[in-house]
């Protein structure tokens, strides 16, 4: 479904990557690995059309992201993709619900069925109780639960993540994993996951490790912690 071939991308006299090649299938639950620095934060937003490559290319399904305009990669964005972040992605003043039904407002749909909407993934989520709260009143775990079921109401076919778990403890971290894990496999979401912890990683299907801007042969494939 995605794909990266022979990326590289420099920051002024930074060579953040440095020919990076792998392909996600469709429904494939990934993470990206490795040390602070080695570029996996600047390989997600490559990958999400955030960012172009200076060489090689993005593939999603059949589009070169890669090669559209500013327009379309926003469209496609849009469209196609969610984004799930670390830390300060909830809108402090609107309520958790409030907050998940921005992106269908913001696409024209009706204040009623967005709220409806809106319930059902807080609902899948497990953090339904807390519709109504302000993001202070959300625990670290509900409110990146909150941010989970705001990047998946428009249906995205993509999830990207850079270290969602990162601002949790260990434990709210894998009860967040495993509720991600489950929705994402519920949906066929493919997932694309930046962490650097090794519990974190364990929730999915394959591990992608980068240093210095390489895919390091340390690549592996197993059984996922759960499905
Ligand atoms: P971390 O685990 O600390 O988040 P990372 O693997 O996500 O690290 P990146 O953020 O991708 O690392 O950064 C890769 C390299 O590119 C680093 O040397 C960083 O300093 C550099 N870099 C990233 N973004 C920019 C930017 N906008 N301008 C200049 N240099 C950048
Ligand atoms: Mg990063």
């Amino acid at each position: 479904l995605l794909s990266a071939q022979g990326l590289h991308l420099s920051f002024g006299l930074t060579h953040a990557l440095r020919g990076i090649d792998f392909e996600i299938a469709h429904g494939e639950r990934v993470a990206i690995m490795g040390p602070s620095g080695s570029g996996k934060s600047t390989l997600l937003h490559v990958l999400a059309g955030v960012l172009t490559p200076d060489e090689g290319e993005v593939r999603y399904g059949k589009t070169v992201v890669s090669g559209l305009g500013e327009a379309d990669r926003a469209r496609l964005r849009l469209s196609d993709f969610g984004f799930v972040f670390q830390f300060g992605q909830l809108i402090p003043d609107l309520s958790a619900i409030d907050n998940v039904s921005i992106p269908l407002l913001l696409a024209g749909m009706s204040r009623k069925r967005a709220l409806g909407q809106a319930r059902a993934w807080l609902d899948q989520l497990r953090v339904a109780d807390h519709a109504s709260k302000l993001p202070t009143q959300l625990s670290g775990g509900q409110a990146q639960c909150v941010a989970i079921a705001r990047a998946l109401v428009t249906a995205p076919k993509v999830l990207f993540a850079d270290e969602p778990t990162g601002a949790l403890d260990s434990l709210v971290a894998e009860s967040v994993m495993e509720t991600l894990t489950d929705v994402t496999h519920a949906n066929r979401t493919t997932l694309v996951i930046v962490t650097h912890d090794a519990r974190t990683a364990s929730y999915t299907d394959r591990e992608i490790v980068v240093r210095d801007g390489r895919v390091s042969s340390g690549y592996t494939d197993r059984q996922p912690a759960r499905r």
